[in-house]
């Protein structure tokens, strides 16, 4: 890259640390599933028999790594936490067959798909776009990548969420209504997935609000455990 390309400078790449491993995972997309386990699609008042899982994005940008605090965020008096199995994608695609689709994945994390569940709520009644309830400043908390090729590719696992350290979600990666390999492959239908995607695959029952003060603490079992404190 030719020195003064740019007008200004770049913000730095959005990157996740890769356990075992000094060098970083850059971060392209963070696409995320919604209502992919039925007791949650059930909570938010859907019927998961009529209403098939779906994507929606967040940017790159909105992540929160190494443990940091997450800020309260503006303009929400009804911030969520959702906590999910992260898949980190290591090679490009487009129209990628399911028995092919774990060849695209470099590794696991575990993450929270933060949500300003007000704005949200206000969106879908208006029918219009997710972001301000879903892609705000760090909105998407994420830990250390667990390479595949250390763990294997996690099929089943609780996924559960404390916060000051009462359980508020328990579910297993084996109530997900669209499985890794699926997800990927109707995924790739839509988009064309790159090294660096990350993939949030959806929150288990029991979402619900933070206040300033709140330490979350959760995890995928096999995978890997997040803290974060809302500041
Ligand atoms: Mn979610």
């Amino acid at each position: 890259m030719q020195k003064d390309q740019f007008i200004f400078d770049p913000l730095p790449q959005p990157a996740l640390q890769v356990v075992g491993s000094e060098k970083l995972f850059p971060v392209h997309r963070i696409y995320c599933v919604g209502r992919n386990y039925a007791d949650h699609a059930i909570e938010m008042g859907h019927d998961p028999n009529r209403e098939p899982p779906f994507f929606f994005q967040k940017n790159p940008d909105c992540l929160v790594t190494n443990g940091r605090d997450f800020p309260y965020p503006p303009a929400s008096n009804d911030v969520h936490f959702e906590m999910e199995m992260v898949v980190a994608l290591g090679k490009a695609g487009a129209g990628i067959a399911v028995e092919r689709a774990l060849e695209h994945v470099f590794g696991y994390a575990v993450g929270l798909d933060m949500t300003r569940r007000d704005l949200q709520g206000e969106a879908k009644k208006l029918g219009r776009p997710w972001e301000v309830g879903k892609a705000f400043e760090a909105s998407a908390p994420c830990s250390a990548i667990v390479p595949a090729s250390r763990i294997g590719h996690p099929t089943s696992g609780a996924v559960w969420l404390t916060v000051n350290g009462t359980e508020r979600q328990r579910g297993n990666l084996d109530q997900l209504i669209w499985d890794v390999p699926e997800t990927i492959s109707y995924l790739s239908t839509l988009f064309t997935l790159q090294p660096g995607d990350l993939i949030f695959t959806g929150t288990p029952a029991g979402v619900g609000a933070v206040v300033c003060g709140d330490e979350m603490h959760g995890g995928v079992e096999g995978i890997g455990e997040i803290h974060v404190r809302v500041i």
